[in-house]
């Protein structure tokens, strides 16, 4: 990993909440965890409701003959999900190990920017890959039956989180702000702190509230099966609509790409100016991004989560059904 790349991938990540981060936060300085633990579990609870027999016994036989290698430290509690559920959240604890799969899990589009297929591949550098490009050469990987069935399980496990990470609307999108990891906000009177000083990276910020605190905030004592359940009821009458549209990555990426301006930021009670796109290695970079942001204090609270509730919650819930359509699509 050369320094350019970890740099990137320091900048990337997000950093833990207050109190038990406190302490994790001197083992794991630096760390994301991409729609948290919930998020990417319930888009995998809807897609298993949503998929066929034929699939859901097919991506269990993988799982089972090629498991998580058990000595890989798992950040999210496992206890009681079964191996396609707990596959969702595996790829984010493999970045530690395998930092090169870190940019698989986003795509830096231009904030504003409008769909063309040419800022879509400018956006995915071939050197590194992006969700786009990982989602793709994963499920090649996941449909060749002559592919090695630990890859291939690998394979199904990647395909299965990044379907996910790329309905959370700031992992299509850049304002020079690392998917908004640069954008510093406080989250219901929990101010942000800065947490590390070379890449000037704050706690609580934009995309780490996306990935769990609002979710959090959404699902409240529900068990994460519970709020899937709910969600997958709430959107039935969306459901065949989403369906009859059928597979397609870019016509996703996009849409979770306008949203991001649409909903995440318009929704803000400070507005962020659209930066003009510059290449960002950390929130220092932009003329201190992160710091600028910092001043505009922006405060995200009550008013916020409900404003934005309708949008996370219809994401969530179309990647469980987009996931079970790829998966019912290779094994019909
Ligand atoms: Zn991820």
């Amino acid at each position: 990993m050369n320094f350019v790349r970890l740099s990137r991938w320091m900048g990337r990540r997000i950093l833990l909440g207050v109190t038990a981060g406190a302490i994790f936060f001197l083992l794991f300085p630096a760390q994301a965890w991409p729609w948290g633990c919930e998020g990417h579990q319930a888009v995998a609870m809807i897609a298993e409701k949503h998929m066929n027999a034929h699939a859901l016994e097919m991506a269990n036989k993988l799982l089972q003959a090629s498991p998580i290698d058990p000595t890989l430290p798992r950040y999210c509690p496992n206890v009681g999900l079964d191996l396609f559920v707990d596959s969702a959240t595996w790829p984010d604890d493999l970045r530690k190990v395998r930092p090169e799969a870190s940019p698989w899990h986003y795509i830096d589009i231009p904030r504003n920017a409008p769909r063309s297929q040419s800022i879509l591949e400018e956006s995915c550098p071939a050197a590194t890959g992006c969700v786009v490009s990982a989602l793709e050469q994963q499920t090649v990987l996941l449909r060749n039956e002559n592919t090695d069935p630990r890859v291939r399980a690998d394979a199904l496990r990647f395909v299965i989180h990044f379907v996910g990470d790329l309905h959370q609307p700031l992992h299509c999108v850049s304002n020079n702000d690392e998917g908004s990891n640069c954008v510093p906000v406080d989250f219901f009177g929990n101010s942000p702190v800065e947490r590390n000083l070379e890449f000037e990276t704050y706690s609580p910020n934009l995309h780490a509230i996306w990935d769990s605190g609002i979710i959090q905030r959404l699902k409240g004592q529900e068990s994460v099966s519970q709020w899937a359940a709910s969600l997958d009821q709430q959107f039935h009458a969306e459901e065949d609509g989403w369906e009859k549209a059928g597979v397609n990555i870019d016509d996703w990426v996009w849409e979770s790409h306008d949203l991001a301006d649409s909903v995440v930021y318009a929704k803000l009670p400070v507005a962020i100016p659209v930066e003009k796109p510059l290449e960002v290695k950390s929130c220092a970079d932009d003329h201190h991004v992160s710091t600028r942001l910092f001043a505009l204090h922006e405060q995200v609270g009550q008013q916020y989560v409900d404003a934005v509730a309708p949008t996370l919650e219809e994401q969530v819930a179309k990647g469980g059904i987009r996931l079970a359509m790829l998966l019912n699509e290779i094994w019909p």
